[in-house]
């Protein structure tokens, strides 16, 4: 059997060429990296949930009408999506204080915003993904004045719903990341979201304890990060609330 073409491999995720054109097979490995990589871990199995939860995420949101790449689940750590062109921004939006916004405003973890505040950042590993306005965007043509007006249309969606997803199961939304896509109908362009959505691009906190639930478990050195997603798993119902792993048969005489 030939061997699938690899497209690219990032920090969490390889693709592969699909197995029709447009189309691209996404795989979740189980490396955990932080601070731009300068924190790197192997988590044993961080993919497969990232994988199931990026489904669920995107699968809801098809359904009500916000478009994403996610076609279809192909495996534990695989699946198909279709192929875009990634805008190089990374869409933030904030609804409590947190991460490098606290830092960055001094204002104390936690706090609730005003109203969801969208910031944008330049997608580039060796710039540490740096902060930009508007202003960049257009002047150096990342996106257009429509594109930003449908990326901060998808963000507020997107946003409306995992808050109130989460809501309904004890968590609080502190924060996400999400990526946007181009594709191509015809002589149309459509943005689509992109990439994952998953705990390693969200901060999530119980609404009772205040225990984080996302990636922060492993940036702050809080215990173990597989805990903490299969805690989101179970709650979301993508993971059966008892036993995460198969019981193996017993052996009858
Ligand atoms: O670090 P910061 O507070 O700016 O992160 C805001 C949110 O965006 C967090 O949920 C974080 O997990 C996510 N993020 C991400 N990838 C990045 C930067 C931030 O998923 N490169």
């Amino acid at each position: 059997m030939a061997r699938r073409k690899k497209i690219y491999e990032g920090k969490a995720k390889i693709l592969y060429e699909g197995p029709e054109p447009g189309t691209i097979v996404q795989y979740f490995k189980d490396d955990a990296t932080a601070f731009n990589a300068q924190k790197k871990d192997v988590i044993e199995g961080k993919g497969v949930l990232n994988n199931r939860l990026s489904e669920f995420f995107m699968t809801g949101l098809n359904n009500i009408g916000v478009p994403t790449h996610f076609l279809k689940r192909l495996n534990m750590r695989e699946q198909l999506v279709r192929a875009c062109e990634i805008v190089p921004l990374e869409i933030i939006v904030r609804n409590f204080a947190a991460g490098s916004l606290a830092s960055r405003l001094g204002i104390e973890e936690g706090t609730p915003l005003p109203r969801p505040i969208v910031e944008y950042c330049y997608k580039d590993d060796k710039l540490g993904d740096p902060l930009v306005t508007e202003e960049h965007i257009a002047a150096f043509g990342w996106a257009s004045q429509q594109d930003m007006d449908d990326i901060l249309s998808l963000a507020l969606r997107v946003n409306d719903y995992l808050s109130g997803l989460m809501y309904g199961v004890g968590i609080k939304l502190v924060d996400f990341k999400i990526e946007i896509g181009r594709v191509y109908d015809g002589d149309f362009q459509r943005l689509i979201v992109a990439d994952e959505i998953s705990p390693d691009s969200m901060r999530l906190w119980d609404i009772e304890s205040g225990q984080k639930l996302d990636k922060d478990v492993f940036r702050r050195d809080l215990g173990s990060l597989t805990d903490a997603y299969t805690e989101v798993a179970k709650r979301l119902g993508v993971m059966p609330k008892q036993a995460t792993h198969v019981a193996k048969p017993k052996l009858i005489n």
